[in-house]
């Protein structure tokens, strides 16, 4: 029998807190608070806020961002139906895309999100870091900041690819130092609305497409060795990436708006356990796919759907913390396995120079596998 009467008694306590709101801990506030739930929500940062990411979100979204309440075309997001790819010498193929997606910044999506649940009655605590978690012998969870100490019957864990409290956890992932790490620009430029892109160069690979307010997004993985042969981003710019003319392009003819680009480090793609010591974890706290791949975000929403399900049976006294925990792993394992694995696969293909001029000319030979790879990248639509 679990305790919910003490959660009820105590006015710092909710049925589940979530550790982070991004993309994917605001969407399952949003569900779980819909389906009856208290829920809390702490997020370290203010929002709005920019985020290091491409912002190409998959169609397959769609239907459960709508049942939700959020319609991404309400805030401009523009439309995307083509995909084409370019290897570092400047080889380049493209194709129309079977389901297609569309392009948001994370600036707007984020704060859209954390708006709707806010007029929803989400209880939402932002600039705020969560210290500490701890699981008590009476199936409770006390979730501390450096104020105050909240309790709640859930925690999940939607505070992205790496935090502090993974290293509370002891999560093994933690101590492995990484060799990849993300850039983000928005330029004011020239690029088609319906057109994503990945460019490849030596080391990395760059996504770029146009978000809601006409900006173009370009968002790249590098490796840390090459970025170390450079004095700076922006010589790694003009000498390094701008090998691919489809990248020196942009930097020649577009205009930076941010004052210095967005930086993250130590991104890691290793396994992750999806249950932490009791803590349920979603979005990239699950498990992050390689951006090559380009659905992360797509991965993170379709996630807090599956635990929404899960957290939700639980709540309401039908399986108990064991199965909804079992249940959990098991669902998520069924869901991205298989997509994480063709990262795995793809990613040796494009991280180097001479791979992905090779290729970019087998794709020139039979162009028709360049629309079936987009496709297995892409999921079934999520209800
Ligand atoms: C270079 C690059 C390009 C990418 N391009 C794409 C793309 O084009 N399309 C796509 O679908 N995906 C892309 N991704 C992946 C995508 O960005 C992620 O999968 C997505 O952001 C995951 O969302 P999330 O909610 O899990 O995490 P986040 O959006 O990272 O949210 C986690 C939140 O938790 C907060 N937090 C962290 N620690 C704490 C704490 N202790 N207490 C409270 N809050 C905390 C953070 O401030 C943050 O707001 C890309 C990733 C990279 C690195």
């Amino acid at each position: 029998m679990y305790l919910f009467l003490i959660v009820l008694m105590n006015k710092n306590s909710f049925d589940v807190i979530i550790i982070g709101g991004g993309l994917a801990g605001l969407l399952c506030s949003i569900d779980l608070h819909k389906r009856g739930f208290s829920v809390l929500v702490i997020e370290k940062k203010s929002y709005p806020l920019h985020k290091v990411c491409g912002e190409y979100i998959s169609n397959e979204v769609l239907p459960y961002l709508k049942r939700l309440g959020y319609n991404p075309s309400d805030s401009g997001a523009k439309e995307i139906s083509r995909f084409m790819i370019s290897s570092s010498n400047g080889a380049s193929e493209t194709c129309e895309m079977e389901m297609g997606g569309f392009s948001l910044s994370r600036y707007k999506l984020d704060h859209d999100l954390f708006e709707l649940a806010s007029s929803l009655g989400v209880e939402l605590i932002s600039n705020t870091a969560v210290t500490e978690i701890s699981f008590n012998d009476d199936e409770s969870f006390e979730v501390k900041t450096v104020e105050k100490t909240y309790g709640s019957n859930v925690v999940i864990g939607a505070y992205g690819k790496r935090s502090n409290i993974d290293k509370g956890l002891g999560r093994d992932f933690f101590s492995k130092r990484t060799s990849y790490l993300g850039v983000k620009h928005h330029f004011k430029g020239e690029h088609e609305d319906d057109l994503v892109c990945l460019h490849n160069f030596d080391g990395g690979y760059c996504g770029v497409s146009k978000v809601e307010n006409g900006l173009i997004n370009i968002s790249y993985l590098i490796t840390n060795d090459v970025l170390k042969r450079y004095k700076n981003i922006n010589e790694l710019e003009q000498v390094h990436l701008s090998k691919n003319p489809f990248l020196k392009n942009i930097f020649e003819n577009s205009t930076p708006v941010f004052e210095k680009p967005l930086v993250i480090s130590q991104i890691n793609f290793g396994i992750k356990q999806t249950v932490e010591k009791h803590v349920l974890m979603i979005g990239d706290a699950a498990g992050m796919i390689h951006p090559l791949c380009g659905n992360g975000m797509a991965m993170a929403i379709h996630s807090t759907k599956l635990c929404s399900n899960q957290v939700s049976e639980f709540l309401s006294q039908k399986i108990s913390r064991k199965e909804m925990e079992s249940r959990y792993r098991n669902v998520w394992d069924k869901a991205f396995k298989r997509r994480l694995k063709l990262g795995n696969l793809m990613q040796p293909l494009f991280g180097k120079g001479w791979t992905s001029n090779t290729a970019l000319r087998v794709i020139k030979i039979l162009p028709s596998i360049l629309p079936k790879v987009v496709s297995l990248s892409h999921g079934a639509p999520i209800q």
